[in-house]
């Protein structure tokens, strides 16, 4: 992944068209957030994603199109269905608020240098429709990392609904002219290969499933948008993040007795997964996918400024 050189774009602050585009590319972030919560609710109950239309899960009143703006309606409706006031999760406009952030943000990086500059695209749309789709491609990534995440720590799964046709998407590198369609096809290639890489190692080594095959899916995915380049770099800063949350998350459950995201009781477990007495004689086990921390490692190769990422890059070519 390489991003478009900002170098020489306008300022942002007081641009004629800084209005536009903060309200524009907001609104379709937050609107993208609100199908990611759309995501997290349906996939792990094995609904579709389309169909039927919203309802509270409470009493099964139909949401209209002016309850589901994003934020605004949670605000008006005062956290609750406007029918039988069961309260609404914050997680709802939190996520959408966050998505709509960092849309902007994406967007200020990808887009923002090319539509700032009428002069670049109105002779030739195809310009502004290039640097469009990266900042379009990159949002629906970034949003299907947050679904993963989430859905991975509450269910302990990926589910392939989003790997799977992530991994399509990402041949979308193949239409974008900035990038080089090779490296990413490479990528989705590198990053199924390593996971079952270190399965089989695990099966050689403990005789046990060291990774399961979601987490392969995730990587190819992960590849298949970021490049082969950052992949080594995602595996490392996932595995070291993944320890020391690890270590938190065992002291906490250590030192209060209570289980927290990435730990479970043997009461829990006996409950999870329906197994009377199979987890008794572990106190405390550790249940912690690797997903999540894949997806904040992808995450932050993303998040950091072209100019770090470079950097790294000129390091391994
Ligand atoms: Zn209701």
């Amino acid at each position: 992944m390489i991003s478009i050189i900002t170098e020489g774009a306008p300022e942002l602050w007081g641009h004629p068209l800084m209005y536009f585009f903060l309200f524009f590319t907001f609104a379709f972030g937050a609107s993208l957030g609100s199908f990611t919560n759309v995501l997290i609710y349906r996939i792990p109950m094995d609904m579709s994603v389309v169909y039927p239309a919203s309802a509270c899960p409470a009493c099964g009143h139909q949401i209209r199109w002016y309850e589901n703006i994003p934020m605004i309606s949670f605000l008006l409706l005062r956290a609750r269905c406007s029918q039988c006031k069961t309260p609404i999760s914050f997680q709802y406009p939190f996520l959408e608020f966050l998505a709509g952030i960092w849309s902007i943000s994406l967007a200020y990086r990808e887009l923002w240098p090319t539509f700032s500059q009428p002069e670049l695209w109105v002779n030739d749309i195809s310009v502004l429709l290039s640097a469009s789709a990266m900042w379009l491609w990159l949002l629906i990534f970034t949003c299907a990392l947050l679904a993963i995440t989430l859905i991975d720590l509450r269910y302990t799964f990926v589910p392939d609904e989003i790997s799977l046709n992530l991994m399509w998407l990402s041949f979308g590198a193949f239409f974008i002219p900035t990038q080089v369609p090779v490296d990413h096809f490479f990528g989705l290639l590198a990053g199924y290969g390593t996971i079952l890489g270190i399965r089989g190692l695990g099966y050689l080594l403990y005789r046990r499933e060291a990774m399961g095959l979601g987490d392969a899916k995730l990587l190819a995915m992960i590849g298949g948008f970021l490049g082969w380049r950052v992949l080594p770099w995602i595996l490392f800063a996932a595995a070291v993040q993944g320890i020391i949350a690890a270590a938190l998350a065992l002291g906490y459950t250590k030192l209060t007795g209570r289980s927290n995201l990435l730990t479970m009781t043997s009461a829990e477990l006996d409950e999870r997964f329906g197994e009377e007495g199979l987890y008794e004689e572990q106190r405390v086990l550790l249940v912690m996918p690797f997903g999540p921390f894949l997806c904040i490692a992808a995450f932050e190769v993303l998040a950091l400024t072209p100019e770090v990422l470079f950097q790294y890059l000129s390091l391994i070519h």
